[in-house]
């Protein structure tokens, strides 16, 4: 297992003791002010590792929130019915439980009333023009 800077560093002022380097020669001087430098250097940067875990554990957690608020999200669109609303044929999504209720409800396209359930009866009448643009409805298809 690789050695921490710390403890390399450690290691070095050890070393640097062990060979009876002083303070008193130049060089000595020199060595002892960079290693008290390192020190500082892998005191800071184990610091900054312990933030960085620790702001990897928030950002986790965060994650899993965001993670149940989007799972809420799409359980509520399984409570959504399309439906084409009868004025302006636009496939609309609307609440499956005002649906049931049996509620008028205006279409978010348009904004005309659409009522719940499709009726077969006046509606059916403009079901030929639904398709392509509308316009010209002279030529009979023949099907
Ligand atoms: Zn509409």
């Amino acid at each position: 297992m690789e050695k921490s800077l710390s403890e390399r560093v450690a290691y070095l002022r050890g070393l640097a003791e062990g060979l009876g380097i002083g303070r008193e020669s130049g060089e000595g001087r020199v060595l002892l002010e960079i290693s008290d430098v390192l020190q500082d250097v892998a005191l800071g940067i184990s610091e900054m590792e312990s933030r960085v875990i620790e702001h990897e554990e928030r950002l986790d957690s965060i994650d899993e929130d965001l993670a149940a608020v989007e799972e809420d999200l799409y359980e509520d669109e399984f409570d959504c019915v399309d439906v084409e609303c009868p004025h302006c044929k636009e496939t609309v999504c609307l609440d499956a439980e005002l649906l049931d209720d049996d509620l008028e409800m205006c279409c978010p396209n348009c904004g005309r009333a659409i009522f719940s359930t499709e009726r077969d009866g006046e509606d059916a009448i403009e079901e030929g023009q639904g398709g392509a643009g509308g316009g010209r409805g002279g030529s009979p298809a023949s099907s």
